[in-house]
């Protein structure tokens, strides 16, 4: 019987989805975590702990357990694993992406610089030291522009600016989440030799050019460096910012053929520069008069629980697909079923502590709606975009058009209420 190892980052929405699609497939499973379980004394080849921040430490320590549990797969889920799981996959002789392109998936400025030598439309950018004067800084960038972080996730510290005043005040505010003690541990990735970078993520501002129009998210598979489209998804909220807080995604894309086409094609493009060969890529795209421009690509699937959104064939998960492609199990060319889907990450209305979500058995009543999920419980903080990083929780959506799988979205966020103090 097969054996997959599974990264499972502590903070991951995914755990229940990943080792349900295992189960049906039928193979046997070693979830590697960040922290010791409990659970690992009774367990020994079902569990490992692995500090993920510390891919090479983490590829010795699979490699041995390998010995005695031989594994034939390896699969990383969400953004703070990807790199971890392509060294470990890479000591085993696994199929992988190069080290240098998970890296670049997962650092904006190394991606920023892929694309745009590969000359695949992406806005342009500047990296600044956060020891840098703002002021200074203000003057040398162009507006509108957007500061963020460089190795977050979520759109978390994303943040739009006008002009010099809220530049500066968007800096700011992105010193202060790089000082929360969290964020300084992501952003200690330890990288092995060849794939190292030249300065310190957690003292990075990256600026980019705005690029107005029309957000899309594309799911894809990689295979051999060729990309499979497994989804598009619109995004009809706009995303003006000055915080890009994300809302509904619905599938299929409404938009015209031949800019779906253009779409993949860039994305395509996009994985290639970055040097991405296998597995699974969540990629972000802008459309507007010049066609589509790459916001990011990231070596992984789509994150949340937003994954539940899609089904292919007879019923298959994303992460069934996922691990059915890692495991080279044969499969048909995966279709996404005709019905549109959609989901909404429900928006944090506001920060404080959540007494109660009113509501639900009215919004689960909608007609179109599947699900509704509220992630964050009663009693814990709310806390908004650009300084928040979890989902309140999430609205899932079936209907024979996109049109009416949004209006479903919305009429059952608009029959919740959220309580908080
Ligand atoms: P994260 O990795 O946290 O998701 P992104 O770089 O993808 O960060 O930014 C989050 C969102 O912010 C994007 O989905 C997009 O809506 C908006 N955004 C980021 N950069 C730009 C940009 N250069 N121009 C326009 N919108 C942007
Ligand atoms: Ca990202
Ligand atoms: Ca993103």
């Amino acid at each position: 019987m097969a054996r997959v190892l599974l990264l499972l980052p502590t903070t991951t929405y995914r755990t229940p989805d990943f080792l349900a699609a295992a189960g049906k497939l039928g193979v046997n499973v070693t979830v590697a975590s960040e922290e010791p379980s409990t659970l690992e004394g009774l367990n020994p080849e079902g569990l490992l702990t692995l500090d993920f921040q510390d891919p090479e430490g983490s590829a010795r320590r699979a490699v041995e357990f390998a010995r005695g549990h031989p594994i034939d797969a390896v699969v990383g889920v969400d953004e703070d694993t990807t790199v971890a799981a392509t060294v470990i996959a890479e000591a085993l002789g696994l199929p992988h992406n190069p080290v240098g392109a998970a890296y670049g998936a997962r650092h904006k400025p190394t991606m920023r610089r892929l694309l745009s030598e590969a000359a695949v439309p992406s806005p342009a950018f500047r990296v600044f030291d956060r020891g840098e004067d703002p002021g200074r800084a203000a003057k040398a960038v162009s507006y509108p522009c957007v500061l963020k972080p460089t190795f977050l996730a979520a759109s978390r510290g994303v943040l739009r600016a006008d002009n010099r005043e809220e530049f500066v005040a968007a800096w700011r505010r992105i010193e202060r989440i790089l000082d929360d003690p969290e964020v300084v541990a992501r952003g200690s990735l330890r990288m092995p030799p060849g794939a190292r970078r030249s300065s310190e993520p957690s003292r990075e501002i990256l600026v980019e050019d705005f690029i107005a129009g029309d957000e899309v998210a594309l799911e894809g598979l990689l295979t051999q460096a060729d990309l499979e489209v497994l989804a598009l998804f619109d995004k009809p909220d706009p995303l003006e910012g000055p915080v890009f807080e994300e809302t509904i995604y619905v599938t299929p894309s409404r938009l015209p053929p031949e800019t779906r086409e253009a779409i993949a094609q860039v994305a395509s493009r996009g994985a290639l520069a970055l040097g991405l060969r296998d597995g699974p890529v969540h990629a972000e795209l802008r459309v507007n008069e010049s066609g589509p421009w790459v916001i990011e690509i990231a070596a992984r699937s789509i994150g949340g629980l937003c994954s539940r959104a899609l089904r292919f064939g007879t019923g298959m998960s994303l992460e069934e697909l996922i691990l059915r492609h890692a495991l080279r199990v044969g499969m048909p060319s995966p279709q996404r079923e005709r019905r549109a889907a959609g989901v909404m990450m429900i928006p944090i209305p506001r920060s404080g502590i959540l007494q109660e979500v009113r509501g639900l058995e009215k919004a689960r009543a909608v007609a179109g709606i599947e699900d509704v999920t509220i992630s964050i419980h009663a009693g814990q903080r709310l806390v908004p975009l650009p300084e928040g990083s979890r989902y309140l929780g999430f609205i899932f959506s079936r209907a024979g058009t996109p049109e009416r799988a949004e209006a479903a979205l919305r009429e059952a966020h608009a029959s919740l209420e959220f309580v908080v103090d």
